[in-house]
C-alpha cells in the first residue's frame, strides 16, 4: 500500500457544463471525487489537494508551475507517489517544466487529465485516473518503481518531457516520437524497465522554484519577411529564442535572415534550433541550409519537443550562464528530454 498525493490543477476531467452557456467550466473538487467511487476499491491510501481556483491549462504560467512544485515539496516526505490531474492542452510543458524543477527525483509525479469530463457517459477520465495512482503507487522491494515526471494517457506512460499533444479529439491525444513508452497498460501494466529513469539515489533532491519567462517560441514558415522578424527580435528584454525549422534543423538562407539571427546572439539571446516536425532530430550542416546556423553557434536541439525546449530554456535561462556553457548545458540531457 502506498500513499499517493493526488492534485487537481483544472482541465476538463473536473469539469462540467455550464447550462447556460454550453461552455465546459471547472466545478468543486470534492465533487470531482464523488463521481468516482472505484477509486475506495484501490489498495493506496489517498489524499487530495486542489488548486484554490482550478484552471483551464491554457492558462497556466511560470507562477502556477511553482505552485505546483510547491505544494508537491511541501509533501514530499509524506507521500510515495503523485498524481497531477491537469487539463491535456498544455499538459506536456508544465509537466516538462516539473521535470527541471526536480533535480534527482527519486519519486513518481504523474500527470494525467481527459479528453471528456469525469461525469460523461463516455469518460476516459476513470481509466486515465484509476492507472495513474496504480503507476505512481508500484513499488519493487520498497523502492517506488517510477523514479520521475510521466505523464498518462490512453493506456501508455511517457516520459513527461518527451510528449506533445497532437490530438485535439482522439482519446489517444498525446504522442512520444523520440522515445517509447515507459508502461503499457493491457490487461496487465506492462513496465519498460529498460527506459525508465534512474536516479543516483545518494544524490539530494534539490527543487529549482526560478525560472526566466523572456523567451519566445518562432516557427518558421516560408514567406516569413524581414519586417515582422526585425520587430520581433527587437523586443528589448529577450533572453532566449527557441527556433522551429523545417526538417532535421534547416532554415531560409537569405542574408536578411542570417543577419538578424547573427545580431541576436551577438545581443546575448540563447538561440535554441528544434524541428517543426513531430518526429526526428535537428542536424545542423546535413544540409546547407543549415549550417550557416552551426557556425553562428546555434544550439542544437536535438530531438527536443518544443515543450521540453520551452522548460529548459526557462530554467537555465535564470542560472545566467555564458554562451558557451549555456550551449554545452543546453546540449547535454538533463532529465532524459533528448538522446
Ligand atoms: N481545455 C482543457 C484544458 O487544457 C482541455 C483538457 O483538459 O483536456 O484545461
Amino acid at each position: 500500500m502506498s500513499r499517493i498525493l493526488l492534485i487537481y490543477t483544472g482541465g476538463t476531467i473536473g469539469m462540467m457544463k455550464n447550462p447556460e452557456t454550453g461552455s465546459l467550466t471547472a466545478f468543486n473538487f470534492d465533487e470531482l471525487l464523488s463521481n468516482i467511487p472505484e477509486l475506495k476499491l484501490l489498495e493506496h491510501d489517498i489524499s487530495t489537494l486542489s488548486f484554490d481556483e482550478p484552471i483551464d491549462s491554457s492558462d497556466m504560467n511560470p507562477s502556477s508551475y511553482v505552485k505546483l512544485a510547491s505544494l508537491i515539496e511541501e509533501h514530499f516526505e509524506a507521500y510515495d507517489g503523485f498524481v497531477v490531474l491537469h487539463g491535456s492542452d498544455t499538459m506536456s510543458y508544465t509537466a516538462s517544466a516539473i521535470s527541471f524543477m526536480f533535480e534527482n527525483l527519486k519519486k513518481p509525479i504523474i500527470f494525467t487529465g481527459s479528453q471528456l469530463p469525469i461525469g460523461d457517459l463516455r469518460t476516459d477520465a476513470k481509466e486515465n485516473l484509476i492507472t495513474s495512482i496504480q503507476l505512481a503507487g508500484l513499488t519493487k522491494l520498497g523502492n517506488p518503481v517510477i523514479k520521475e515526471v510521466g505523464l498518462y494517457f490512453e493506456y501508455k506512460l511517457y516520459r513527461a518531457n518527451r510528449t506533445t499533444k497532437v490530438n485535439a479529439e482522439h482519446f489517444e491525444a498525446f504522442e512520444s516520437a523520440n522515445f517509447p513508452a515507459l508502461a503499457e497498460s493491457g490487461v496487465n501494466l506492462k513496465i519498460n524497465y529498460e527506459k525508465l529513469m534512474k536516479p543516483n539515489m545518494r544524490k539530494e533532491m534539490l527543487v529549482h522554484k526560478s525560472l526566466n519567462d523572456n523567451i519566445l517560441v518562432l516557427k518558421l514558415f516560408p514567406g516569413l519577411n524581414f519586417k515582422t522578424l526585425y520587430h520581433i527580435f527587437n523586443t528589448p528584454n529577450l533572453e532566449g529564442l527557441i527556433l522551429e525549422t523545417f526538417g532535421s534543423g534547416n532554415a531560409k538562407t537569405d542574408p536578411w535572415f542570417l543577419n538578424l539571427i547573427k545580431n541576436l546572439i551577438d545581443r546575448g539571446v540563447h538561440i535554441v534550433n528544434v524541428t517543426q516536425c513531430v518526429g526526428g532530430a535537428v542536424f545542423m550542416g546535413k544540409y546547407a541550409t543549415s549550417e550557416e546556423l552551426k557556425k553562428m553557434g546555434v544550439i542544437s536541439g536535438n530531438d527536443i519537443t518544443t515543450e521540453a525546449a520551452v522548460a529548459k530554456m526557462m530554467y537555465l535561462l535564470d542560472k545566467k550562464l555564458g554562451p558557451k556553457v549555456f550551449k554545452t548545458i543546453f546540449e547535454t540531457s538533463l532529465r532524459g528530454e533528448m538522446k
